[in-house]
């Protein structure tokens, strides 16, 4: 039901309606014309990692797409396409890389493959929220890390929306103890992933389309996905009613990345352009993640049950983590780069959290 409202709703209606009126307004407009004599138009395509029109990413990079055309008057037009289209979900890196397709829109976790470091560019498990690693990326050095370490991969990456505190996922069983997660099998990708196997747990990876029928299967017992938003269209209520709250993902970080060559041929004006779309998506995803999933909130099936994590658990996974970071310091000068300046800016940023925002919302109540 739900989807088919939101595939009867879908952005690509609105956007084309948007971009019809666009089109109107440029032509009736002096504006308009001068703008079109004046730049040459450029067509670029993106893939992404997401379904068609997919809730909240996937609408979020349509709507990029439709402000570039906007704001340029028409002279940048961004041919968004979704998934397994142009190229499969996880070959956008390398597709962009290769010049195959202009631009990606995707998670960078998914790339620590490619370097570990990546992964902190991504977000940290118990670490910054996206407002804290938006400040670390614009203003406390991890843009420039960032990159420099894609412009090895002939990449040049923004941040293209992020998600705000995601859950800590989907239980068929209470955790109680560290025994508790002994053995259990999780859907958990990243440095998640593998704080939790030293916890004991098998992290999995899986495909979003064979999430749901693993866990009612019984072939794994428990997933991380997003927050109430997405993860009620998924039915894990059904199979795995503990809800647990979050501590992996505090605030992952979306990308849009250009070929670096490509991005540097366009001109100073759909660069501008493009850099303020992405800023405008940034905001506006975490707004839209931040309202939708406290809505989705108050719609879940009754048979779930909300639950935090046990502290025995909690001091564990920080003390693992700090093993997980180590270990890969030692495997990687880059890791080690991305996560001094990281701390750097922790270190700056935690005493005044800790008297600002956590202080207000401990007032607030
Ligand atoms: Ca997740």
């Amino acid at each position: 039901m739900k989807r088919r409202d939101f595939i009867a709703s879908s952005v690509l209606g609105a956007s084309a309606l948007a971009l019809s009126a666009c089109h109107r307004a440029e032509e009736n407009s002096e504006e308009g014309s001068v703008n079109r004599l004046k730049t040459k138009k450029v067509t670029l395509k993106l893939a992404t990692s997401w379904p068609a029109h997919f809730p909240i990413m996937g609408t979020g990079v349509d709507n990029f797409a439709k402000r570039c055309f906007e704001l340029s008057g028409g002279s940048l037009e961004i041919k968004v396409f979704p998934k397994n289209i142009l190229v499969p979900a996880l070959q956008v890196f390398d597709a962009t890389s290769a010049a195959q397709i202009d631009a990606f829109h995707s998670g960078v976790y998914y790339w620590k493959g490619k370097n570990p470091a990546f992964s902190i560019f991504g977000g940290m498990p118990l670490g910054l929220t996206s407002e804290e690693m938006i400040t670390w990326m614009k203003f406390g050095g991890g843009y420039e890390l960032w990159r420099e370490m894609y412009a090895k991969f002939n990449l040049y990456p923004l941040i293209g929306g992020t998600t705000g505190p995601q859950m800590g996922g989907w239980f068929k069983k209470e955790i109680n103890t560290l025994a508790d997660l002994k053995g259990l099998k999780m859907r958990i990708p990243g440095l998640g992933g593998e704080v939790m196997k030293k916890l004991g747990v098998n992290p999995v990876l899986l495909p979003a389309g064979e999430i749901y029928t693993s866990l009612e299967r019984g072939t794994i017992d428990a997933t991380e996905w997003v927050g109430p938003a997405l993860d009620s269209m998924m039915g894990f209520a059904k199979a795995a009613p503990f809800y647990y709250t979050g501590w992996h993902e505090p605030g992952s970080i979306l990308e849009i990345t250009f070929n670096k060559a490509r991005w540097e041929k366009l001109s100073k004006e759909h660069q501008a352009i493009i850099t303020a779309a992405s800023e405008e998506m940034t905001g506006n995803m975490l707004c839209e993640f931040r309202y939708k999933n406290a809505k989705a909130l108050q719609e879940l099936p009754k048979n779930v049950q909300i639950k935090t994590f046990p502290k025995v658990m909690m001091d564990a996974a920080k003390v693992a983590l700090g093993e997980v970071l180590k270990d890969e310091s030692a495997k990687s000068a880059d890791f080690k780069r991305a996560l001094t300046s990281y701390e750097a800016f922790v270190s700056i940023n935690k005493p005044w959290d800790d008297i600002s925002t956590k202080n207000f919302l401990e007032i607030r109540g």
